[in-house]
């Protein structure tokens, strides 16, 4: 069993539908968002998380109104299953009411169920736009929960008291968000010092070809700095989530890889709830494979939409831990708006991603296309996963099986993959003159230099002049081009553009600490 700490922490909005929640949710999504990765994908065009970021702290915020229940159901039940969602998979939970309209019956029912749980429950007052509401919002202290937060999620106003609350109730900081905020800072920090000139961008392996004595001394602490970094990274096995609705098959896949013997799970009460974390031998290593009670346990949960939802947050919990996760699928369903969200979510956290199409046995009259046309379905309702490797298996058979944690294994090291800064830009420079950029207003943006400054996911940085009027279709191309040459198999890459505002020139003997 891996000693493996947990992931990020959930914060879910609970309310009934107008109260706010995706107002509130696109505010603190929104502005939030630390500056290297300014240029993820749109991935998923209804939210129903995102990452967060306030106080240094990192958060999922989950906003419980977009799993909605079949329309035409009374919003007493839709408010009730939000509460229950959110009780049994957030870390803290914000409980939004309209100040505008007063307490309603809806609310009261949620209230009933959110006493019963001993995680925190922020209740914020929203639609507080002025002093007047702010006022009237005191009505909201009948629900029975001190903290209150009178806000207006349109204007802004109350939301950053809200969010310093919400931080200071959350789970102390795992030890895996501690190593990612040390990794994103020090990609941050090398970003700002090479578009400042302040510091030459040095790759181990790359030499240096006018660097004197003095420079490489520097040089080589940076890579020793660097160094420790990914070894400090890659003691960690490669970890894995298996993801997907329920009864696809994930439990059925875990059995085959495990082998029956290793599938007894211990149904005490209480224990359930645990996040268990199962190691196994793999070639030389090891892979960890996440949260395996918790598949087993779904296998027993009903069907269904309701059921869908809580497996979808569970993935999402399992995905912000993993390294890569496995989205199974069920040959004979094909893809849903769930597996979707589950898929760009994978993209947003910047995790690997392998697709699993499972009862393949049971797929009738195949014929040597079936396979093809089933991924290029796929490919087509999933573009931005366009990279991600597809594996036909049946967990019943055992047909692939081992396959799928082979793929995993892969996208871990495509994850990993360091370009060299000579050759990256080199490739650079060839994809700029065969095809560049648009003209904007008479002007042609030049993209000047390229580095890489992080792995897992692979960043990297491009400078240009006037980076913002690159089009989004022209940093896809670029992409593209990054992975023609390298690969990347199963993992996102994160391309940031800076502005470089004066020639390409180096400060040689100057180091970091002098900024
Ligand atoms: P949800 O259904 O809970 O996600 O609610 P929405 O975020 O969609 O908001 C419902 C309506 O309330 C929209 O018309 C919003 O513009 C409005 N609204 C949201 N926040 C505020 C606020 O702070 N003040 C006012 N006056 N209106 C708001
Ligand atoms: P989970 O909810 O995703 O963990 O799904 P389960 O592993 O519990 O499987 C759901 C159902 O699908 C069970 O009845 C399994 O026996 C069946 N099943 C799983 N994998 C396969 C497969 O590869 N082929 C066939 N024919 N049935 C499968």
């Amino acid at each position: 069993m891996s000693n493996r700490t947990a992931g990020l922490p959930v914060v879910a909005f609970v309310g009934r539908p107008n109260v706010g929640k995706s107002t509130l949710f696109n505010r603190v999504v929104g502005d939030s968002r630390a500056a290297i990765v300014e240029d993820r994908a749109r991935t998923t065009r209804d939210r129903l998380y995102g990452d967060a970021e306030w106080n240094g702290r990192r958060f999922v915020v989950v906003d419980t109104g977009g799993l909605e229940l079949a329309p035409g159901d009374p919003i007493e039940e839709q408010v009730q299953l939000q509460a229950r969602l959110a009780i049994s998979e957030a870390d803290v939970i914000v409980f939004l009411v309209d100040a505008e309209s007063g307490l309603t019956p809806a609310d009261l029912d949620a209230a009933e169920l959110l006493r019963r749980t001993t995680k925190p429950v922020l209740v914020a007052a929203n639609k507080a736009d002025n002093d007047r509401r702010e006022q009237d919002a005191a009505e909201f202290y009948e629900l029975g929960w001190e903290e209150q937060y009178a806000i207006s999620a349109s204007h802004g106003r109350g939301v950053a008291d809200l969010l310093d609350a919400v931080v200071w109730a959350l789970p102390p900081e795992s030890e895996a968000e501690v190593a990612r905020k040390a990794r994103e800072e020090e990609a941050e920090a090398w970003a700002k010092d090479v578009a400042a000139g302040r510091l030459e961008p040095v790759v181990a392996g790359e030499e240096d070809e006018e660097g004197g004595a003095e420079d490489e001394a520097e040089s080589e602490a940076d890579v020793a700095r660097w160094d420790a970094m990914m070894a400090a990274e890659s003691e960690e096995p490669p970890a894995i989530a298996f993801v997907g609705r329920p009864n696809v098959g994930k439990s059925s896949l875990l059995n085959a890889l495990l082998g029956e013997e290793r599938t007894i799970v211990s149904d005490m009460p209480g224990t359930t709830r645990d996040a268990i974390d199962t190691t196994i031998p793999w070639g030389r290593s090891e892979v960890v494979l996440i949260d395996t009670a918790g598949i087993r346990r779904r296998g027993r949960v009903a069907s269904g939409p309701a059921a869908e939802r809580y497996s979808t947050l569970r993935a999402l919990k399992a995905i912000s831990r993993a390294d890569v996760a496995i989205l199974v699928l069920d040959a004979n369903d094909g893809l849903t708006a769930q597996d979707g969200h589950v898929a760009g979510y994978v993209v947003e956290e910047g995790k690997g991603l392998v697709i699993a199409v499972n009862k393949w046995d049971v797929v009738e009259g195949k014929t040597h296309k079936t396979f093809d046309e089933f991924v290029a379905a796929l490919r087509r309702d999933l573009p931005f996963v366009d990279y991600a490797p597809v594996v036909s298996i049946s967990a019943k058979t055992g047909q692939r099986v081992q396959r799928v944690l082979e793929l995993a294994v892969d996208v871990w090291g495509e994850r990993r993959k360091r370009a060299g800064t000579g050759e990256l830009n080199r490739l650079v420079a060839a994809a700029v003159e065969r095809n560049p950029p648009a003209l904007v207003h008479g002007r042609r943006v030049k993209v000047r230099y390229a580095t890489q400054v992080g792995v897992a996911p692979p960043t990297f940085v491009f400078f240009a002049t006037d980076p913002a009027s690159l089009h989004f279709s022209y940093r896809r191309y670029l992409e593209n081009r990054l992975r023609d040459a390298y690969g990347f198999a199963g993992t996102p890459i994160r391309l940031v553009f800076r502005e470089q505002v004066r020639e390409k020139r180096t400060y040689k003997g100057r180091s970091r600490s002098k900024r």
